[in-house]
């Protein structure tokens, strides 16, 4: 009875099927050593453009098999090159608009402020002083937002600076 049993068992175990089955195993073990290598790679690639890193970061996922890529992950870089590239595109934005708040001269584009009334560059006239006050001007101004002087210059004939203070207090 045992005698049969083992002889069937040895003659199932050396049958083709058994062989089968041990090289599929084999087959998958492979096919997912070299998937979990790939992936490393194409993370590595993600993650760095040095040649030189990535290739180590592949051998680290091919050897040891199945660990390597777990160390791999313990060690590699915490952001991907996508990531870096948008942290730049916000940096860049915002110096776009810090940039667009600083004043820069018509002429010759040297840094000026608001207050000058000529480039300290390249002499270029940037505002008119206040004939009143002597305070710089906006083109855009039409009275003296410091004095209350009308503009010079301008056809502004018959225009008052109203006087809204009394109106302001009734209504509080
Ligand atoms: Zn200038
Ligand atoms: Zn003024």
């Amino acid at each position: 009875m045992i005698a049969s049993f083992f002889s069937g068992a040895h003659a199932f175990f050396s049958s083709a099927i058994w062989t089968t089955i041990q090289l599929s195993f084999l087959a998958f073990l492979v096919l997912l050593w070299l998937v979990s290598v790939r992936w490393v790679r194409r993370d590595a690639k993600a993650r760095s453009i040095d040649r030189g890193q990535v290739r180590l970061a592949t051998f680290l996922g091919a050897v040891p098999p199945f660990f390597g890529p777990l160390l791999y992950l313990l060690f590699r870089p915490p952001h991907t090159l996508a990531d870096l590239h948008e942290r730049e595109l916000e940096t860049r934005a915002i110096e776009v608009h810090l940039g667009s708040l600083v004043l820069s001269c018509p002429e010759c584009q040297t840094a000026v402020r608001a207050e000058f009334l000529v480039c300290p560059a390249c002499a270029a006239r940037l505002k008119d002083a206040c004939t009143g006050c002597g305070q710089p001007l906006d083109n855009n101004w039409n009275v003296c937002p410091f004095c209350a002087k009308v503009a010079p210059g301008l056809e502004l004939e018959g225009h008052e600076v109203t006087d809204t203070r009394a109106n302001g207090r009734e209504t509080r």
